[in-house]
């Protein structure tokens, strides 16, 4: 029987029902301590990215190890404060801040904006101007390397909408120099998402540093260097590159430089602390092709439907005799929809499978499309188990909205 820490998975789908996120306390903490253990002889801050998973108890565990946080939207900012993280520890990404955001980041007083075009240094300026505040700023930088990972989660191209180029960075580091409501502190880029190789990191880096030695002729010195998230896991067969082995290629790069190093990691603390629980509700076999119909679809992972992304599916419990050929699919009215193709699996009716890996991008990413309500997570600690998220009801589902009245109709 498959079991998180002490406990195992089949009583959980049992007590909670399908389909069910369930993470586990210690494979989180030890995503995170190997970042801290990486980093551990150089001047550091570990920035989670909160959009991997934002669960406000996924973040109190990160935020009681001094976890710092990297949000991208007003809405992650208050789930941080939410779960006691510190402001100060905190980094702000994305291409579209508002101003409502802007000006609610710069009262609660974080660590740093990480602007990512000419406008929106104009329009944090203008804010900080009017608070009669200065905004800590540092530049996207698009370095325009491969990340060699999928189209949708590559960042760091000249295609792509992220960051600003070279000469475009440093005129914004000179503006934000002479204003008297910026202070440019880093400079920063994210290169995309499930990197499993490091040599593009190795790339991106020396094109900060580049930009950090122009800026230092120009008289601009910078507190941090921050580069950003993206280390692959394993879902598969991928080479099991960690944070250790990304550190130790770039050390000396960072040796004498005087640079805190920032990085923003998600996937790589999250993503293997969570399983996705779905029952099989169907079997059904064909001529061509035999289908496994389970109560998950993409409204509750997507990943395998957005970007092809590959997760092991593993039947909690093991039976004999000779396994079939099946492509496991939801109830969703997609083709689209499904979990995985061509698993061998010996299942029957009712057998509850585990999706794994499902910690990152997972339940963040659901929907209720077909009306259907989004799963509950839970978070095990030891034999300690706790509803993290209640399971959304039909009456949840339509609770914010509104018939018309009589005279409408
Ligand atoms: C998504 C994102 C991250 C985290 O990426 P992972 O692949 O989950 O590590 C970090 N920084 C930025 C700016 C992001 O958009």
């Amino acid at each position: 029987m498959l079991r998180c820490e002490q406990v195992e998975l089949q009583s959980l789908a049992e007590s909670y029902g399908t389909p069910l996120y369930v993470y586990s306390k210690a494979a989180l903490e030890s995503g995170f301590t190997a970042w801290q253990d990486a980093l551990s002889g150089l001047p550091h801050l570990i920035c989670y990215a909160v959009k991997a998973n934002s669960n406000i108890a996924i973040l109190q565990c990160l935020a009681k190890l001094g976890a710092g946080f990297d949000i991208v939207s007003g809405g992650e900012l208050a789930r941080v404060m939410m779960a006691g993280g510190d402001p100060n520890k905190v980094v702000f990404s994305g291409v579209g801040k508002t101003p409502a955001e802007i000006r609610n980041a710069l009262d609660t007083g974080i660590r740093c904006f990480n602007v990512e075009s000419a406008s929106e240094l104009r329009l944090l300026e203008s804010i900080a101007a009017e608070t009669k505040m200065t905004a800590p700023v540092s530049i996207r930088v698009n370095p325009d390397v491969d990340a060699q990972t999928h189209p949708y989660i590559s960042t760091g191209l000249k295609e792509n909408k992220f960051g600003v180029d070279e000469d475009t960075a440093l005129k914004l580091y000179q503006q934000a120099q002479a204003s008297d409501h910026l202070n440019p502190v880093g400079i920063d880029c994210h290169i995309g998402s499930q990197l499993t190789d490091i040599s593009p990191y190795l790339e991106a880096v020396d094109h900060l540093l580049g930009i950090v030695d122009r800026l230092g002729d120009l008289g601009i010195s910078l507190e941090h260097i921050d580069i950003g998230g993206g280390l692959g896991i394993q879902y598969r067969q991928e080479p099991p590159t960690g944070p250790i082995d990304l550190i130790e290629s770039l050390k000396e790069r960072f040796e004498h430089r005087g640079l805190e190093v920032v990085v923003e990691p998600g996937r790589s603390i999250v993503g293997n602390a969570g399983v996705l629980l779905s029952e099989v509700v169907a079997l059904k076999h064909g001529e061509h092709k035999n289908f496994a119909i389970v109560d998950a679809g993409m409204n509750d992972l997507i990943r395998p439907s957005l970007y092809q992304g590959w997760h092991d599916i593993t039947p909690l419990a093991q039976r004999d005799g000779a396994s079939l050929n099946y492509d496991v699919v939801g109830p969703v009215c997609e083709t689209g929809d499904f979990l995985g193709k061509d698993r061998d699996l010996r299942i029957e009716e009712g057998d509850v499978l585990a999706v794994m890996s499902a910690g990152a991008y997972g339940f963040v990413m659901a929907s209720n499309y077909n009306s259907r309500p989004r799963a509950a997570e839970l978070l095990i600690d030891g034999h300690d188990c706790h509803v993290v998220r209640q399971r959304e009801t039909i009456a949840t589902l339509v609770a914010d909205e509104a018939l018309l009245p009589d005279k409408m109709l």
